[in-house]
């Protein structure tokens, strides 16, 4: 079943004209002129309200999707950024989606956005209505990183049906592999309607060694796919799933985000060999929900973050986040912001350096 949907979805671009571009030039260049037409006919949605609580440290973000305001809080007092530096507007949008034992995030810039991943199977309906809350009007970017349901479940449940989607990027699956999750399947079948039905592109992820795209222009955010690297995928990819998530790096001015799915300590290595300290990130999603198998020591040590977000669920029977993960980062006065604790975070750049958020509503 899973071949027969991954070929049936992997057609649309094998048959679409081709540059090896990462993404297919001809639907591309369509969907942005959708876009930009779009969000030119849109633009008052991002017409925001920011009511800063003066002094507080606390602020409202209110905005015309919404149905209930969010609040947005300094976790730490120590954080030397002011209220007023926050202009979600100017500024790079990191958003840690509360998903339980699963992950989420979104990211936006200058009103476009990407999801990476979308939690389990049940979460679809929290996650839609949080990205309403923020003001979310269309998915510009979507990347599944890897086959398991903790990120593909609220995909392929209602998150893309929810929202016009521009481009789904899939990660690369071994057609042996095993623990591939029936939610994976369900996932690109909801992909291949949204192809059909507005045109959405499906495209598989590739590392470049440079962009493969902009949110928000080519003065904006610079996503850079960085794995599986394509020596990897020359020689068939990882056998392990987890392994093959797709490894995407986002930079704005001089900050910038690393996401790494689930991969561990092979496919960080692998990441080590390729980048080496280009790897450097202020903020890092921590792979695998915190999991000791990832975030290695050899591989902190090249993205030395500021802080470490971690996407895990409460009292998860996996145990995450490990204990030497945050020995390290207690080591190295690395932040850890955790979703099981703090619920819905947010990390703004300013394109000098990341504040954090926590969400509540
Ligand atoms: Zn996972």
């Amino acid at each position: 079943m899973a071949c027969f949907f991954a070929q049936n979805v992997l057609q649309y671009f094998l048959d679409a004209p081709h540059e090896d571009h990462g993404n297919e030039v001809i639907y591309m260049a369509k969907d942005k002129e959708k876009s930009k037409k779009r969000w030119k006919g849109i633009g008052a949605v991002f017409l925001f309200l920011l009511v800063i609580a003066a002094g507080a440290g606390i602020f409202y973000l209110g905005h015309k999707a919404g149905g209930g305001e969010l609040q947005f809080t300094f976790p730490s007092k120590s954080t030397t950024t002011t209220t007023t530096a926050f202009d979600p507007a100017n500024g790079l949008e990191v958003y840690v989606i509360d998903v339980g034992q699963g992950n989420c995030q979104l990211i936006r810039f200058a009103g476009q956005t990407l999801l990476y991943d979308g939690g389990e199977i049940g979460r679809e309906d929290d996650v839609t209505s949080f990205l309403r809350k923020i003001g979310v009007k269309r998915l510009d970017y979507v990347i599944a990183s890897h086959a398991h349901s903790d990120h593909v479940g609220g995909l392929a449940y209602g998150i893309l049906e929810n929202f016009p989607v521009g481009e789904i990027i899939l990660p690369f699956v071994p057609k042996d592999a095993v623990g591939i999750a029936q939610s994976y399947n369900a996932f690109l079948k909801a992909a291949e309607k949204k192809h059909n039905k507005e045109g959405t592109v499906i495209s598989e992820s590739k590392a470049l060694g440079r962009v493969n795209f902009y949110l928000g222009g080519e003065n904006g955010a610079a996503c850079k796919i960085l794995g599986p690297t394509q020596f990897v995928l020359n020689n068939g990819g990882f056998e392990s799933i987890n392994n093959n998530s797709v490894c995407i790096q986002i930079r704005y001015k001089d900050t910038s985000v690393l996401l790494t799915g689930d991969a561990e300590e092979k496919a960080e290595m692998s990441l080590i060999e390729s980048y080496n300290d280009t790897l450097k990130s202020n903020l890092f999603i921590a792979g695998h929900h915190g999991s000791a198998t990832s975030n290695t020591p050899d591989f902190l040590n090249l993205v030395r973050p500021d802080m470490i977000a971690v996407s895990c669920g409460l009292n998860n029977s996996y145990g995450h986040p490990h204990a030497e993960v945050l020995a390290y980062c207690k080591t190295h006065s690395i932040p850890v912001y955790r979703t099981d604790y703090q619920g819905s975070l947010l990390f703004v750049s300013d394109g000098n350096h990341f504040s954090p958020y926590v969400i509540t509503e």
